[in-house]
């Protein structure tokens, strides 16, 4: 876009959300710029696996056959006692037709991806070094006001989105500091990337341990031998106090209890987690998407398979918009329909994810959970099984029904009622990568 352009959409945040939002809207020739306080990418160890729902609005960027050719197919996931011994687990080869099928990618190769995209759209711009402090709207238009290494500047549009995180700026503004209702886990968890031999073990590619004190994940993330080993530890612990304790943790619940020089950790991030979800996702000419508007513990991958679902919906209504297709107001219905999916889906789900792993007794778990009871009947009953593992798709909408003439370009899927009812931890319904 030229720099005399003015943008018709802003988006605040060149993160995942933002970059796939403003590859959407380039796509259809929209003028659009991105502004990042950051630099560069991010590269902090989160998100890795994306569920197929959000793989369906990859795949609409046309991006998602380079993540397959730089990931891969996670083959499935278990729950397991931390002695290794196997509860319940989920067959993924029978969904490998999906053409949706989960992929696993580390965030910072996927963020690349993103960007080499965008870089090739004519109308779209983005702008690093650009921090948002301030926001107003009228009738006519929106602004933010953004510092910039070249000072102070006011930037225009018609819409703008705040893709730009748990601590958005944007949602500040429009809300107030604190006002993000719901709650923060006391459980401490910590996230590593971490090269260690799982081989002989035989475990699936992403495995729970259920335990009180040394609950953990550890899924594979790369071809490599790379692995994401995430585990829950004491509340209240200092960064070096947390490293410190790290080879007595991996010593006692890894699967061989290696000694430091048998693994080798390349990122290590503790994180405090969170359920929370924004007042409103709209609030006249601003919306919000992804960690801007809610937030999950990483337990279950849902975190950013839901802001890509809010994403690829947003995308909808605005194309919709510009296009003269819709009015304004289906964006309230983005704002009603997505807190809706994060109330009844993300938010409870992601929660029993975390309960499950260290909120009961491991040799009892077959007894009374009853998800791990349904993965058990799949084991046998693969009809069952399907379905299961397509109730992930509750998490969809289809935004482009409410255009003044009636669209489909979104495969709309209201069949959310069988996971609703059992309440399936959503990525392990998906596919079983589940992550963390
Ligand atoms: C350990 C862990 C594992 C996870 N695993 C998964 C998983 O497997 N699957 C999954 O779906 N989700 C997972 N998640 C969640 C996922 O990582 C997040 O949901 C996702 O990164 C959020 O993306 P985003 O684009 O909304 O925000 P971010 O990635 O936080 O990007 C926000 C951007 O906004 C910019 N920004 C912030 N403030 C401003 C400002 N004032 N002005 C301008 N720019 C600004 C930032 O620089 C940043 O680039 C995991 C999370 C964690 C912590």
């Amino acid at each position: 876009m030229s720099s005399t352009t003015k943008p018709w959409a802003i988006i605040s945040g060149a993160g995942p959300s933002g970059l796939l939002l403003g590859l959407l809207l380039a796509k259809k020739g929209i003028p659009i710029q991105l502004v990042d306080m950051s630099y560069e990418l991010d590269k902090q160890p989160r998100a890795t696996h994306y569920g197929p729902p959000a793989m369906y609005e990859l795949r609409r960027a046309g991006v998602a056959d380079e993540m397959r050719e730089q990931g891969f197919f996670p083959n499935g996931v278990s729950w397991r006692k931390i002695d290794g011994t196997f509860l319940a687990g989920i067959n993924v080869e029978l969904t490998s037709d999906d053409p949706d099928r989960m992929t696993c990618l580390p965030l910072n190769k996927l963020g690349k991806i993103l960007y080499e995209h965008i870089s090739r759209e004519p109308t779209a711009t983005v702008s690093w070094g650009h921090k948002v402090v301030g926001l107003g709207q009228d009738d006519d238009k929106a602004w933010v006001d953004v510092e910039t290494p070249q000072g102070p500047k006011k930037l225009e549009a018609e819409y703008i989105i705040g893709c730009d995180g748990a601590n958005s700026q944007i949602r500040r503004s429009l809300f107030g500091d604190f006002e993000f209702p719901g709650k923060t886990w006391d459980e401490q968890i910590v996230a590593t990337n971490t090269y260690y031999d799982f081989s002989p073990y035989n475990w699936e590619d992403s495995n729970f341990i259920i335990h009180p004190e040394h609950y953990y994940m550890a899924a594979k993330i790369g071809t490599d031998g790379l692995y994401r080993i995430t585990y829950g530890e004491k509340p209240g612990l200092t960064l070096e106090q947390l490293k410190e304790r790290q080879p007595m943790k991996f010593k006692e619940f890894l699967p061989g209890h290696p000694d430091p020089s048998q693994y080798k950790i390349v990122n290590f991030s503790p994180y405090k987690i969170h359920q929370r979800l924004a007042p409103s996702m709209r609030v006249g000419r601003f919306c919000l998407a992804a960690d801007a508007a809610h937030l999950c513990n990483p337990f279950g991958g849902m975190g950013l398979t839901g802001g890509i679902v809010d994403v690829g919906g947003l995308y909808d209504c605005l194309a919709g918009i510009y296009e003269g297709l819709a009015d304004p107001s289906i964006l309230d219905k983005y704002a009603e329909i997505r807190a809706q999916k994060y109330n009844e889906i993300v938010n409870p789900i992601s929660s029993d994810n975390i309960v499950r792993l260290n909120g009961q007794d491991p040799d009892k778990a077959l007894e009374n959970d009853e998800f791990l009871k349904m993965c058990k009947r799949a084991e046998t009953d693969h009809e069952f099984a399907k379905q299961m593992q397509g109730g992930v798709n509750a998490l969809k909408h289809d935004f482009t029904q409410y255009y003044k003439k009636k669209g489909t370009q979104n495969g709309s899927t209201e069949n959310g009622d069988f996971l609703k009812q059992n309440h399936l931890p959503l990525q392990a319904a998906a596919a079983g990568g589940v992550n963390a």
